[in-house]
């Protein structure tokens, strides 16, 4: 037999310390520090042991994850775990990561993995039915938001510059130019750039008053490139900016992206799920216009990382973008099948959509619009709260979220040690945020097991914060 394999005795060792510390884990998460200090020691040691010749067993190995490991670990799912776009795993989440592992289907071809073809299929059609694309629609799962834009682009490349795949952008004569907002994210840089578009031919257009993209400003800038010699190719729009959830005004980017006739991908990595509530539909319509999508199941659908998606309004062109003839990997065609290396960059690839389709089918999605909704009340809440106390002022309207605010009067330093304290008390993880050259404070609430008390809470320090500078005390003594 195998030494890589369990024995029975083993395998019920195994189980039982897992279920201890999935059990442990989520009994003392309320009460437990949102951002624990690292332990230096231990970790360095990490460092300093060579490759060990003799295993520890499963017993060794699980107490390394509880003296290393778990301490050491920002408690993402803490209910006031309020920094970034980052929410905690939904509940079915460790179950079905364990069950992917150990059928470990490999999700390129689909003799590989015909049940996660037609899973990763139908959570692909599920969410193209939430955004409101037509059926010709295809899609992929992906590691995240950002190499799902990668791939977005890549495939509005293809649909665009003639013999793409054969010369790639070598014998294109006029720079092809994208355009997005300065609120945009770094993502869709990086995308223009890996793809060899280059960073100069991304314009940043500036936004109004409400952080969204400035549609004036996109036509005439577009304008500009054609009467300079350069071809517009592609705008990226965002549905849900990082900093502060804002909204570009999608229906009337996509009448200028047909008038233009220009690729319209929208980044709603943050955002585009919010439209599983009906009430956001309006703020959101003219998502469904666009030729692509990028979505993030680990952001509001409560997937544990990685578990991002790419929507193409015709499947057809992520397909011509994506797929390539293999000698070895022949595979009958199926109608009810999908070799899913035709769809993107990886080969072999792991089984994402299972922990999608896990917990849509364990909670339901109205559970999953109960979630969402809740989050977007709690920013309200909290945007309300804040502009009740004097001394505090929002930033930015709270759209989705994201509540950002500033201290009255307070440097970046200032409100940076007030961050710092919040997490050291355990008020909760806050983080900075800058939004047309203000330093503030940001609190995003992509996280479903944040309650009213929890933002009641970040109210009355803030509130105390307040006075207590009015009073005149320091900036190191905030707490
Ligand atoms: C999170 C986010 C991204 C990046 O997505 P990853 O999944 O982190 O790669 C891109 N755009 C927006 C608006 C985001 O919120």
């Amino acid at each position: 037999m195998s030494e890589l394999v369990l024995t029975e005795g083993e395998r019920v060792r195994a189980g039982e310390r897992l279920l201890a510390l999935l059990d442990r884990y989520e009994r003392e998460l309320p009460q437990a520090e949102v951002l624990p200090e690292p332990d230096r020691e231990r970790l360095a040691d990490l460092l300093a042991n060579s490759m060990p010749d003799k295993g520890i067993g499963v017993d060794g190995l699980f107490d390394r994850f509880e003296d290393t490991i778990l301490p050491s670990s920002t408690r993402v799912a803490h209910p006031r775990f309020l920094a970034y776009v980052l929410g905690p795993p939904n509940g079915v989440a460790a179950y079905a990561e364990a069950v992917a592992a150990t059928i470990n289907q490999n999700c390129n071809f689909w003799q590989l993995s015909p049940a996660a073809s037609v899973v990763e299929r139908s959570v692909v059609e599920w969410l193209a039915g939430v955004v409101g694309f037509p059926t010709a629609a295809k899609g992929i799962l992906t590691a995240g938001g950002s190499l799902a834009t990668l791939q977005a682009l890549a495939t509005a490349l293809n649909d665009r510059v003639p013999g793409f795949r054969q010369s790639g952008l070598q014998r294109s004569a006029a720079p092809l130019v994208v355009y997005t907002s300065v609120e945009a994210h770094r993502s869709v840089d990086k995308a223009a750039v890996i793809l060899g578009v280059g960073i100069e031919n991304v314009r940043h257009i500036p936004t109004d008053d409400q952080n969204r993209m400035d549609v004036a400003a996109l036509a005439a800038a577009i304008d500009a490139d054609r009467r300079a010699g350069r071809e517009p190719w592609c705008v990226v729009a965002t549905c849900g900016t990082v900093a502060t959830g804002s909204v570009d005004p999608l229906e009337a980017i996509a009448d200028l992206c047909a008038e233009q006739e220009l690729w319209l991908h929208v980044d709603g990595a943050y955002g585009a799920l919010f439209l599983l509530c009906e009430e956001i539909r309006e703020l959101m319509g003219g998502a469904a216009r666009a030729d692509s999508i990028t979505l993030d199941p680990h952001k509001l659908l409560f997937a544990p990382m990685e578990a991002g998606c790419l929507l193409v309004r015709d499947g057809a062109k992520l397909r011509a973008a994506h797929a390539f003839d293999s000698s070895y990997l022949t595979v009958t065609e199926d109608p009810l099948m999908t070799d899913y290396m035709d769809y993107g960059f990886q080969l072999s690839r792991n089984f994402k959509a299972l922990k999608v389709w896990s917990a849509l089918q364990a909670f339901g999605v109205d559970a999953f619009r109960d979630a969402t909704r809740r989050t977007l009340r709690l920013a309200q809440h909290l945007g309300r709260g804040i502009e009740a106390v004097p001394g505090l002022t929002l930033l930015a309207p709270v759209t989705l979220t994201a509540v950002c605010f500033v201290v009255d009067g307070a440097s970046e330093a200032e409100q940076t040690a007030l961050i710092k304290a919040f997490a050291e008390e355990n008020t909760a993880l806050l983080g900075p945020v800058v939004i047309n050259g203000k330093h503030g404070i940001r609190a995003c609430i992509t996280n479903h097991r944040t309650t009213i008390d929890d933002i009641e809470l970040i109210l009355t320090r803030l509130r105390e914060v307040v006075e207590k500078r009015e009073a005149g005390c320091l900036p190191a003594s905030l707490g």
